[in-house]
């Protein structure tokens, strides 16, 4: 392959057909968005649960990157972390990946969360092969992929993000374009960050008003309505049974794995030690994670309030 145009997406009014890698917490209900909204969708991931989810919603299920992205004008990736989407686009050897497979004029959107030096590695090999990538990672999460109300945040090139938009505007309701390659990593980590000393200052919170006899609804509802109102409190308390439909009241299960916000205070400290950037607190919630994660790496992030109370994890 590699001279074939694909930019017939923008010549009538029909949909692009697309290729979606990676069906976990995210991805599954993202795809499910887009084929939702009409759009043909053939699907690849390593687990069979994963695709057979989709399967039943009405996708072409692939047995691999390759498969899934024939005759595809656009290839969207929801991976754990940065290697898996090495390994998809650019193969053991670098170059013996999706992307070598990939007809000129493709319109790639990775919306894994991984450090913006690989965004930046795979979008350079892809412009080398006249593929447009973007770095597409969101917020908002299981709750906002199911809602279709993600946060996308992109870093690359204004012409391959106008041709984004329309399709990211399905799955999600803010769309920002941060800058260029890479950029939009740099704005996803910078949250994380926030969101990994916000959740553990919660639970540190809320633990201390439990254990001094406050009940944990009130005393949620209480800072709700004060200063300490924060996105956990409002969407996502780390507390069991205070909030229906959050990993906390379903046993730390889905939701955001705490490997992955590990994976993501890790790579913010990597990058603020790049740029010499100082980071204390974000430094204090990484160390937090990483005891935490020892032993509950695959329980939702909401579940360090476990540290203070382990039986509320059981
Ligand atoms: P997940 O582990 O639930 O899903 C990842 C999926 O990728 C799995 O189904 C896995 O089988 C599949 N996969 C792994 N390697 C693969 C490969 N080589 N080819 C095909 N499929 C492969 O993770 P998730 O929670 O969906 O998160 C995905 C990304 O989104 C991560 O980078 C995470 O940091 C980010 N993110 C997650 C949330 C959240 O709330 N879960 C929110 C924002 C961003």
């Amino acid at each position: 392959m590699g001279t074939k145009d694909t930019s017939t997406m923008d010549n009538n009014n029909s949909k692009p057909n697309i290729a979606f890698i990676g069906l976990g917490n995210m991805g599954a209900p993202m795809a499910e968005n887009l084929l939702k909204a009409g759009y043909a969708l053939s699907v690849f991931d390593l687990s069979d649960a994963a695709t057979k989810r989709l399967k039943q919603a009405g996708a072409s299920v692939s047995e691999s990157p390759k498969d899934a992205a024939n005759n595809a004008q656009v290839v969207i990736s929801m991976l754990p972390a940065g290697q898996h989407v090495h390994s998809v686009y650019l193969g053991d050897s670098g170059s013996d990946g999706l992307l070598a497979e990939l007809p000129k004029g493709t319109l790639v959107i990775d919306s894994s969360t991984i450090a913006a030096a690989d965004a930046r590695t795979v979008a350079e090999a892809a412009s080398k092969l006249g593929i447009d990538f973007l770095d597409a990672p969101v917020s908002g999460g299981t709750g906002g992929a199911v809602a279709g109300s993600l946060t996308f945040i992109v870093g690359g090139d204004a012409a391959a993000f106008a041709k984004a938009e329309p399709i990211l505007a399905v799955m999600g309701k803010n769309i920002f374009h941060a800058g260029e390659h890479g950029a939009g990593q740099v704005a996803k980590i910078c949250n994380n960050m926030l969101l990994g000393i916000l959740m553990a200052g919660t639970a540190e919170a809320i633990n201390l008003g439990v254990k001094n006899g406050l009940d944990p609804k009130v005393l949620s509802d209480i800072m709700l309505q004060s200063s300490g109102r924060n996105w956990t409190l409002e969407v996502y308390n780390p507390y069991p049974q205070v909030m229906e439909n959050v990993p906390s009241s379903n046993g730390y299960q889905g939701g955001f794995m705490s490997k992955l916000m590990q994976k993501d205070l890790n790579l913010a400290m990597q990058t603020a030690q790049d740029t010499e950037v100082d980071t204390p607190m974000g430094a204090k919630a990484t160390e937090l994670y990483a005891s935490h994660t020892v032993e509950n790496g695959d329980k939702d992030f909401s579940s360090i309030i476990g540290r203070h109370d382990v039986s509320l994890l059981s």
